[in-house]
């Protein structure tokens, strides 16, 4: 009764699309999930309301990922979103778009829904839902997996580590599989937080908190080398630089980087050349007024001129040079020390993983162990917010689950 041809350990989405994928097949499977219930990030995910995928063909998904997309060929081609919007649409929820942001929802906005959705499929097709269910021990003898629980002992032909990463701890996801992958022989790239806020030394904004800016561009510096640049939103807490343009970029922070954020989307150049024109033709314009043209918020324009030792209300014509220079170095290319990131309990992804080297990305069977495959950010892949990342996990999830083999039984 306990022998199933595949046991999914994590209810995460790339767990979930593994046990729906080869239960289609008619496969017996049985999902462990430690939590007391199934999809804890599916209902935190997109604030509650859940943002399943992006718009895009998958070749436009893979540089989302960095320099590990390109393992992610295989899954997103065989899944790809519109394939992940069908399955929604199908089964009753359908997907709908946010054009400024080009991220998919369902059409409840409703996270619980998406899980309802999940949990009502697994069961049409007899999958095992065992939930409260911690894992103690795995072992592999004579080619068959013994899972050790606290409720038990479960055998299976195909086993699959779908158990994410280590952000967010307090939800489930506090690591576990690594110490499973790694007692497997799998190598493990060490797990850091990612898409998280960004900490730098002097930050200036802490009066500013809950301002943003909608499409602004930020880039992370290394030994004066650009190593990444990302445009979008941010926004100003009282400690740190928070939203979509900063949790993206976080990804790519590592010790000795710097910030840098053009708050006015236009080049140094540019706007020093605007501002010197304008002083020619209207040199009793104040400055406040000559910055309002930009659309910046008024407390935010407040700040940097305080920073910069300028009255708003200065004529253009008075301003000096040094002091024109100094305001504009500010607003195009204002760069900053990063002292931190945000941690793991604040992150919404893990960076590194289970190495991408000793899993075949055709198939997501491990290379170290015949049987065992591995999905979702278990591994050490980790895209940008966008729906991103529950695309990458259910595409694996469902590569996994077409590929892996069912033995014959007695
Ligand atoms: C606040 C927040 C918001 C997010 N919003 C979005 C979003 O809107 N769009 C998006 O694309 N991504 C979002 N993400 C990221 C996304 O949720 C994850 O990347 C995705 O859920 C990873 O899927 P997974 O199946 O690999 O793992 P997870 O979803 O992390 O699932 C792993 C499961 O394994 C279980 N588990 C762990 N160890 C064991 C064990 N020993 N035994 C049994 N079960 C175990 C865990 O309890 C968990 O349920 C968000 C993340 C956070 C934290």
């Amino acid at each position: 009764m306990n022998n199933f041809d595949l046991i999914v350990v994590g209810g995460g989405p790339g767990g979930i699309f593994t046990a729906i994928t080869a239960a289609e097949r008619g496969f017996k499977v049985a999902l462990l999930e430690k939590n007391k219930r199934i999809g804890n990030k599916i209902l935190i995910a997109g604030s509650g309301k859940c943002n399943l995928t992006h718009t895009g063909k998958p070749k436009e998904f893979f540089d989302k990922y960095g320099k590990n997309g390109k393992f992610l060929k295989d899954s997103l081609n065989r899944y790809s979103p519109e394939m992940l919007k069908n399955f929604f649409r199908e089964n009753g929820l359908p997907l709908v778009l946010v054009e400024e942001t080009g991220k998919y929802f369902p059409e409840t906005f409703s996270s619980l829904d998406v899980v309802e959705l999940l949990k009502k499929k697994m069961l049409s097709l007899n999958i095992e839902i065992m939930v409260s269910t911690k894992i103690e021990k795995i072992q592999k003898k004579l080619g068959i997996f013994s899972i050790f629980t606290d409720r038990g002992v479960y055998n299976c032909d195909n086993l699959v580590l779908a158990t994410g990463g280590k952000s967010y701890p307090e939800v489930g996801t506090t690591g576990d599989g690594y110490v499973i992958a790694k007692e497997f022989g799998h190598k493990i790239i060490p797990p850091k937080p990612a898409l998280t806020p960004i900490y730098v030394r002097d930050y200036i904004f802490q009066e500013l908190s809950g301002i943003s800016f909608q499409n602004v561009r930020v880039a992370i510096w290394r030994e004066n080398k650009k190593i990444i640049e990302k445009n979008g939103a941010v926004l100003l807490t009282h400690t740190n630089f928070s939203g979509p343009a900063i949790l993206d970029n976080s990804r790519f922070v590592e010790n000795g980087s710097q910030l840098e954020i053009n708050y006015v989307g236009k080049e140094y150049v540019d706007l020093n050349k605007e501002l010197i024109e304008e002083t020619n033709r209207n040199g009793k314009k104040t400055i406040k007024k000559f910055l309002a043209q930009y659309f910046l918020p008024e407390r935010f324009v407040k700040t940097i001129l305080s920073v910069v030792n300028v009255d708003g209300e200065l004529k253009l014509a008075e301003l000096s040079r040094e002091k024109r220079e100094s305001l504009i170095k500010l607003l195009t290319s204002n760069r900053m020390e990063i002292t931190k990131v945000g941690g793991f309990e604040v992150a919404m992804v893990t960076r590194g993983g289970v190495s991408l080297d000793e899993v075949n990305s055709k198939t997501l069977e491990s290379k170290k162990l015949e049987r065992l495959y591995l999905v979702g950010e278990i591994l050490d892949i980790d895209g940008d917010t966008g729906g991103y990342n529950i695309q990458a996990a259910c595409s694996m999830g469902v590569l996994a689950g077409k590929s892996m083999g069912r033995k014959e039984r007695e």
